[in-house]
């Protein structure tokens, strides 16, 4: 399909969000799922000049017209092992997507092994605003259950140097809910170690099983990965209490950032603002419709190269899938959906908010919204799934006992990659 009527203009309300998926690791995690491959020069140049094909595709049907970059992120995969060439590619393409807006925020992922002060530093330059790393342990045998190739004192390094730049917006990643022996003293050290850093956000990851990576090869042949559900909430609340000790807010589930310091992008995202979504395997939505690349760096760059639509689907949301995107992304934030979201009065869903509020599973914020408390955020998907009972079905005749945690990150709802 060319970029005619199907791709036609987004709406972005002026403001664009965009994502870009550089597909390369230098070697697979055993957990992930998402799309990549090894990276060399040959394949380096293959996919910027993809890239450029498809920035190229959505310009032609307007996508960026009266726009601005509100913000713009680098994810993957693994950024940080562009060449700087590569890297000096990547950015000069997309600065010509449209003109940046006030105060830009451009974030790059990085691997503490690539790390560098040259390497930061050039990236500020180039008008970087933001890194993002990804530490995940600094204990030596939680990184080896990872799978991980760099070391603790790596990722320490890392982030000093990544401050040494001049980064002052500068997030880590963590995963907890590892089966390793000694964990309940590993984690409580990975998070003093994470809050002694100059570190402004933290990210934070319930390792999740998914199907056709190793780790669900090992799961089942009956290993044990993850921890039973009352060490997942243990260490979910302890990571919670360490980061308000630290001043930081607790502005979304998996998200806690000093003032000042939330990421902008996914912010975007929790709040349904439109984004495009860049390179294989990249998601997007327009408010309408979302939509995902092909996963291959080959089916993707061919369909650009011959003109053909480089998209895997397209699927358009009904009022009832955008209504329970809304209420889902929402109840991820602080801030909550407002009490009058369509969904919560369709049926008996206010007996059910009700019942919630009761069990301190949701809590009123005072301006007539609703957000779910820290015990709401382990069970988020079940309390979707209480509430979107009544989209469908009749309601029940009294709302189903909350079970179960929920990963962080995972679940059912998650709508979008990034
Ligand atoms: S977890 Fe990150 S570094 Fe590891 S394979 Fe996946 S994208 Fe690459």
């Amino acid at each position: 399909m060319s970029a005619g009527a199907d791709a036609a203009p987004t709406r972005h309300d002026g403001r664009l969000h965009v994502y870009v998926h550089v597909p390369f690791c230098a070697r697979r995690c055993p957990y992930c799922h998402f799309y990549n491959i090894g990276h060399d020069d040959g394949r380096e140049s293959f996919f910027l000049d993809a890239l450029e094909r498809e920035i190229d595709r959505w310009r032609r049907a307007g996508m960026f017209e009266g726009a601005r970059l509100a913000t713009l992120y680098f994810g993957g995969g693994t950024p940080s092992v562009l060449t700087p060439a590569g890297f000096g590619r990547i950015a000069e393409l997309c600065r010509t997507i449209a003109p940046a807006a006030e105060a830009l925020e451009w974030t790059v992922e990085a691997n503490p092994d690539d790390a560098s002060i040259e390497r930061f530093a050039a990236w500020r330059e180039r008008g970087v605003t933001r890194v993002s790393i990804g530490v995940q342990s600094f204990d030596p045998a939680r990184l080896d259950f990872l799978g991980r190739i760099h070391s603790g004192e790596r990722a320490v390094e890392a982030t000093l140097l990544a401050a040494e730049a001049g980064f002052d917006d500068l997030s880590i990643d963590l995963m907890f809910n590892l089966e390793v022996e000694g964990r309940k003293p590993a984690w409580a050290a990975d998070l003093e170690t994470a809050f002694s850093l100059p570190v402004s956000h933290l990210s934070l990851y319930g390792l999740t099983i998914e199907p056709g990576t190793a780790f669900a090869a090992r799961a089942d042949s009956g290993a044990r990965l993850t921890v039973p559900d009352a060490a997942y909430a243990a260490e979910f609340r302890m990571a919670c209490r360490a980061a308000r000790a630290a001043g930081f807010e607790h502005y979304e589930v998996s998200s806690f950032a000093l003032p000042g310091h939330r990421s902008r992008h996914n912010s975007a995202y929790w709040t349904g603002a439109p984004y495009l979504g860049l390179g294989p395997s990249a998601h997007s939505y327009d408010g309408r419709r979302r939509w995902a690349n092909a996963s291959s760096l080959t089916a993707w760059a061919e369909a650009l190269s011959t003109g053909a639509d480089p998209r895997a689907f397209v699927e358009t949301l009904g009022p009832t899938e955008r209504g329970l995107e809304t209420l889902y992304l929402g109840l991820r934030t602080a801030e909550g959906v407002g009490g009058d979201h369509p969904l919560l009065a369709a049926g008996d869903a206010r007996a059910v908010v009700d019942a919630l509020l009761t069990d301190s599973l949701l809590r009123e914020t005072g301006d007539g919204r609703l957000a779910c408390s820290e015990r709401g955020f382990l069970v988020l998907d079940s309390i979707l799934d209480r509430l979107a009972t009544f989209v469908d079905d009749p309601p029940p005749t009294a709302p189903a006992p909350v079970g179960g945690f929920d990963n962080l990150q995972g679940g059912r709802y998650r709508f979008m990659d990034s």
